[in-house]
This record gives C-alpha cells, sequence and structure tokens, in this order.
C-alpha cells in the first residue's frame, strides 16, 4: 500500500512543474476536479494487468494528478516530480476545442439548451481522449525515455527542436498514444459517462453520436496540430492530423459499437457505422475546410498512412483493451 499523497501537495508539484508555462489557473474552474478524476480513472485502468504487458509502467493511481496550464498556447505536457506524474493540458487548448465543438453543433437541428448541454458532454470527452493520450505516454515508457535522452524536461506536445533531434521514434509513439486515447475514451463512455453517452444518442441518433464523439477527437487533434504543422507525406513527430483523424475515427467505430451494443442494448448496423464516419467528416469540415480538402485529393495517401498506424499500434492497443473488458464495464463503475 502507497501513503497517499495530499491533492494539495500534488497542486504544488504541478505548479513548480509548470511554472514556466504558465502554472497552473489560480481558481477552481467548473472541470479542474473532473479532469483529475479522468486521470486517476485511467490512470488505474493503466496498471491493471500490468503483469501481462511486459514493458508498460507500474502507475498508481494516487500518483497522478492532472489540471489545466494557465496559458494561452496550444500545448499539452506530462511529467513526473517527487514520484506524482503530472499532466497538464493549457487553457488555450480547453477554450478551442471547446469553441471548435461548438461550431460542429450548429448543424444537427438542437435546441440550444440540448446544444449547451451536448458541447460540454463532448468537450469532456475530447479532454478524456486528450488524457488518455497523455497517460499512455506515462504508461508505454514514452516519458522515461524522453527524459532520458533529454534530462529532467516534461514531455510537451507542441514540437520542439530537441525533441525531434532526440526522439525518432515520436511519430509512432503518437500514434500509439492516441490509440490508447481512443481505447480510454471507450472505456469512459462504457463506464463513468455511459449516462452522457445515452444523452447523446437520446438528443441525436446512433450515427450521429457516433460521428459527433468522433468530430470531438477530431477538434482536439486538430486544435493540437496546430502548433506542430506537417505535410501529409512528411513523417515528423506526428503522424497528420488528418491521418490521425481518421485513424482514431475507425478505431472509436469499431468500439463505440461494442460499447453501444452491450451497455445500451442498441444496435449499430454496417449502414450506422458509414452514417457515422459522414457525420463525423462534415461536422471537422465545419471547422476545418482546408484539412478536409486535403481528404477529397489524397484518400489513397491518407488510407495508407492508416493502415501502416493501425498495423503498428495493434498491439499496444489491444494490451490497453485486455486491460478492461468493454462488455463488463457498466458492472464495474
Ligand atoms: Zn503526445
Amino acid at each position: 500500500m502507497e501513503p497517499e499523497i495530499s491533492v494539495a501537495h500534488q497542486r504544488r508539484l504541478f505548479i513548480k512543474a509548470y511554472e514556466a508555462y504558465g502554472g497552473r489557473i489560480p481558481f477552481e474552474h467548473e472541470y479542474t476536479g473532473a479532469i483529475d478524476a479522468l486521470a486517476r480513472f485511467l490512470a488505474g485502468l493503466g496498471q491493471a494487468h500490468k503483469d501481462s504487458s511486459p514493458g508498460v509502467v507500474d502507475v498508481h493511481w494516487t500518483s497522478v494528478y492532472a489540471d489545466i496550464v494557465m496559458s494561452d498556447a496550444v500545448n499539452a505536457f506530462v511529467t513526473e516530480l517527487d514520484g506524482v506524474y503530472l499532466i497538464g493540458i493549457t487553457d488555450g487548448v480547453v477554450t478551442r476545442v471547446f469553441d471548435q465543438i461548438s461550431a460542429m453543433l450548429t448543424d444537427h437541428g438542437l435546441s440550444p439548451d440540448d446544444r449547451n448541454r451536448l458541447n460540454s458532454t463532448l468537450w469532456m470527452f475530447a479532454l478524456l481522449f486528450a488524457l488518455g493520450h497523455e497517460c499512455a505516454h506515462i504508461t508505454e515508457g514514452h516519458l522515461a525515455r524522453y527524459r532520458t535522452l533529454n534530462g529532467s524536461r516534461c514531455l510537451a506536445e507542441a514540437v520542439d527542436v530537441e525533441r525531434l533531434a532526440g526522439t525518432l521514434n515520436s511519430y509512432m509513439e503518437e500514434a500509439e498514444a492516441d490509440g490508447v486515447g481512443v481505447v480510454s475514451l471507450a472505456m469512459g463512455l462504457g463506464s463513468v459517462f455511459q449516462d452522457d453517452l445515452e444523452e447523446l444518442v437520446r438528443a441525436t441518433d446512433v450515427p450521429t453520436a457516433i460521428g459527433l464523439v468522433h468530430a470531438a477527437v477530431g477538434a482536439m487533434v486538430t486544435t493540437l496540430a496546430a502548433s506542430t504543422p506537417t505535410a501529409l507525406d512528411h513523417r515528423g513527430a506526428y503522424p497528420h492530423p488528418l491521418v490521425r483523424f481518421v485513424f482514431t475515427g475507425q478505431l472509436l467505430r469499431q468500439l463505440l459499437t461494442v460499447v453501444i451494443t452491450t451497455a445500451m442494448k442498441v444496435p449499430v448496423t454496417p449502414l450506422d457505422d458509414k452514417r457515422a464516419f459522414v457525420v463525423g467528416i462534415r461536422a471537422l469540415h465545419r471547422t476545418e475546410p482546408a484539412l478536409m480538402a486535403i481528404l477529397d485529393s489524397r484518400i489513397d495517401s491518407v488510407r495508407k498512412q492508416v493502415q501502416e498506424l493501425m498495423d503498428a499500434t495493434a498491439a499496444s492497443v489491444l494490451s490497453w483493451l485486455n486491460r478492461v473488458d468493454l462488455t463488463g464495464l457498466t458492472s464495474r463503475s
């Protein structure tokens, strides 16, 4: 049994670790507590069945703290200080993703009340994906490797030259983190967020709900990509945002089909799946028309890169899926 580390102490460590990037927002935000709870939920999943996954870092849920970094920059961080893993997402990311999801929701004939509520819901889903992504950098050993290469600095999503030079595996690690982020999101939607998912389905329909969850992930991916520009055929520190969007969508639709049919007892047909894909594309097109124009003209290249990522990340995605029984999530929460 590890000693319980107080939240106040973790918060002080968070401020110390991210002081140079803006520190912590100096007031209680409606979602800061929820973000921290989400990070612990994910870290708990990350450590389950660790014996079956060699190389996975043992993370105890009491040693993860997540919060918002007071900065308008687009960035997210993960580091470790005095035995506590600290995940930070900038206010700039949080607000941009919220606004982007708001713009995506104008198309769906929702009442103003429904739209406001679903805006917050989808925003939380996008944050859950982002936190799952950051947790993967801890549990899959990326942070440890990065720190060995770069001293004690934190791992930041906005790429700096040093990181590009120091970590040639970055491209695949980011894809792996995206895959784990999607699995984490699906786990959350099958358990603690199941009511929110049901409400989303009730307010729209199954394919629209799945498509909008994917679009929320797309909002996070494209927001973060604003600070990491890359061309479609350039294998830089990250896969291209369009490739990340299609890759996460492919995985997410498969997992949500399982969650919706088993946890909600609502069938998802192959036609629903196709419609969900179109809903996701259309929603992102509202906010990222230039990006989606590339999809139109370069679909073969995108498909090829997505398939590469599916193949390369299948083992770690499966390992995460094996840590929790998706079909048994409802009885766990
Ligand atoms: Zn990352």
